[in-house]
């Protein structure tokens, strides 16, 4: 088991140690060949505890399921910061050890299971059946069918639909929603006590995934959650960082897709990202995966007319 309690915030370029964590970060790895997991976090209640983000893979939705049993407490509530399925999968493996546990989030994945969500239905039957697909993505394929086809576990019962509060003990939780952000709705979770953002993939390490990004309204939100009283944002992918670090993440991310809307050559644009956002992007292995991932970012999505106003609903 490698569960990961944070220990140290991404601050620039260097890493600062923080003495304890209010909270246990479990993180999301992005192995080769097979789908990601997101980051999964943690709160303790009195006599609760309440999860923001499943994970896909069992491996990791058992860490989750691990942290309750060692704390002998029950999880009462999921927070899921968006629809996309390396953050919600895992929600079936938690209802089933913790039936009670109520699911707070958008209700956006409901438009998300019609249409993005229903699109690759037929090329994951036909990996299914190809005797020369390696096990580990037939594993994804029947993880996203079992997923898709279970939606009264990705179908919230507390939708959320604008600020709300959650109280964990004395502790407050202010649940946000951004719409046509990362998704058509993104929640980010303000912890004021404890001066933390749980931004989901509003924040990405090494860098934003724009496949169903609406560069207006994250812009917005990133302004909304920098101008925050905080000490520290933990992204849906990748390790927690300070409000500095994540400063400088929205200043590249601004510049970026600024960059991406212009008609500035694609080249320059991906060279924006590596330089005012080299922090993130180092901490990809393969700076190769990083220009091809930006790369497509800007020509295959960003650019294309047809995705900007099916993600920006227009
Ligand atoms: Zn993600």
């Amino acid at each position: 088991m490698k569960l990961i309690v944070a220990l140290a915030l991404i601050s620039g370029l260097t890493a600062t140690p923080v003495m304890a964590a209010p909270y246990t970060f479990i993180e999301g790895k992005v192995p080769k060949g097979v789908q990601p997991d997101g980051n999964s976090i943690v709160l303790e209640g009195p006599e609760e505890l309440l999860v923001i983000d499943t994970g896909r893979h069992p491996a990791h939705t058992d860490q989750i399921i691990a942290v309750a049993k060692a704390k002998n407490k029950p999880i009462t509530a999921i927070i899921n910061t968006h629809w996309h399925l390396d953050h919600t999968t895992g929600n079936a493996r938690i209802h089933a050890a913790y039936p009670g546990a109520r699911l707070y989030a958008s209700t956006a994945v409901e438009g998300a299971l019609k249409g993005f969500l229903a699109k690759n239905i037929e090329q994951a039957k036909a990996l299914l059946d190809d005797p020369s697909a390696p096990e580990e993505r037939k594993t994804d394929a029947r993880l996203y069918l079992e997923a898709i086809n279970d939606p009264a576990n990705l179908i919230p019962d507390q939708p959320v639909k604008g600020p709300m509060s959650i109280q964990l003990g004395a502790r407050e939780l202010r649940l946000h929603l951004a719409k046509y952000a990362a998704t058509e709705g993104d929640v980010w979770i303000h912890d004021p006590a404890n001066k933390t953002v749980f931004a989901g993939d509003l924040v990405v390490v090494p860098l934003p995934f724009f496949d169903t990004g609406c560069t207006e309204g994250w812009r917005q939100v990133l302004a909304e959650i920098d101008q925050l009283d905080f000490h520290t944002l933990v992204p849906g992918h990748g390790l927690p960082m300070d409000h500095a670090a994540f400063s400088s993440y929205r200043q590249a991310f601004d510049a970026f897709t600024a960059c991406a809307e212009s008609t500035a050559g694609t080249a320059s644009c991906v060279a924006i990202w590596r330089q005012q956002g080299a922090a993130f992007a180092a901490m990809h292995p393969d700076p190769k995966y990083v220009d091809a991932a930006l790369t497509y970012y800007v020509d295959q999505v960003l650019r294309v007319p047809a995705k900007r106003s099916e993600y920006c609903g227009k």
